[in-house]
């Protein structure tokens, strides 16, 4: 198969680069939340973006024990590590190195969410993606991609892309929504490399570096930080002088309201006592 290659002309620049807050939620998982309430106007349709990674168990082990969720989409990303998913609509799964759990909680669901190991790396990213308002109360749906099913392939100058959602150079994702279209990509760049991404003019998006450092537009961007990219240009453009890795994430955006209550996110306050009330009287799942 003869793949063709797109070429972005003009390329999205660095808006802002964002470093995040060190946080921990759960039962204390240590994490970072490099997006987070601030953001979600700019980056509608993403409500967050937290990364975890530490190879001290004391961090992870307690893992996130049952929680509600409604009104939205959770991915997690799972770079290293293993970590039991279970919830009250009777999904149950083992997320592994290079997998992915895509969950929409709709119109609720309770879950926990517990490594599997003692020790090791526990390294991946979670993604909150926001569900227009007349999907908000659908039925939860929930899937475990394992890393081999991701569909990949490998762009100029050996650039390995994997395509967790959404269309890239003509490769299908694991996942795709109509509503926001998002587009999530894991990007492996060798050294002295160029990678082209062609974006839609409506989505918002955004690039965090995971390893290395990445230069778009003559803008440096570091590891460990997220760069929300401007919206004028037919793409994104990301180099790398030494091996870098990056998540590229784009969405087009709900322009609706956006009411949230931990993890609850919904349109009004009504609706986020509405949900309240549900969890407490044991009628949020099910
Ligand atoms: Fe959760």
């Amino acid at each position: 198969m003869n793949q063709t290659f797109e070429t972005v002309g003009q390329s999205r620049q660095i808006e802002r680069i964002v470093s995040g807050v060190e946080t921990s939620d759960g039962a204390g998982v240590r994490l970072t939340r490099l997006m987070g309430q601030e953001l979600q106007k700019r980056l509608d349709p993403f409500l967050m973006l937290d990364s975890f990674g530490s190879d001290n168990p004391d961090d992870y082990i307690a893992g996130f024990p049952d929680h509600p969720h409604r009104g939205f989409e959770t991915i997690t990303y799972m770079l290293a590590g293993r970590m039991r998913h279970r919830d009250s609509a009777g999904h149950e799964g083992l997320l592994e190195s290079g997998g992915v759990q895509w969950m929409t909680a709709g119109r609720g669901v309770i879950h926990s969410e517990i490594p599997e190991q003692q020790d090791g790396l526990m390294e991946g990213f979670q993604l909150w993606l926001n569900l227009p308002s007349h999907k908000k109360m659908i039925p939860p749906w929930y899937r475990d991609i394992p890393g081999r099913e991701i569909p990949s392939y490998v762009a100029p100058d050996g650039v390995a892309v994997r395509v967790i959602a959404g269309r890239s150079n003509g490769v299908s994702g694991a996942v795709s929504r109509e509503d926001t279209e998002p587009l999530y990509l894991d990007i492996d760049l060798p050294g002295e490399s160029a990678f082209h991404a062609i974006l839609p003019a409506t989505h918002n998006a955004f690039v965090c570096v995971y390893r290395g450092e990445i230069e778009m537009g003559g803008k440096k961007l570091a590891e460990k930080r997220l760069a929300v990219l401007s919206s004028e240009g037919d793409g994104a453009i990301l180099k790398a002088a030494s091996p870098a890795r990056a998540i590229l994430v784009a969405g087009r955006p709900l322009n609706e309201p956006i009411v949230q209550y931990g993890p609850f996110v919904m349109n009004t306050r009504e609706e986020i006592y509405q949900a309240l009330s549900d969890f407490r009287e044991g009628h949020l799942a099910g």
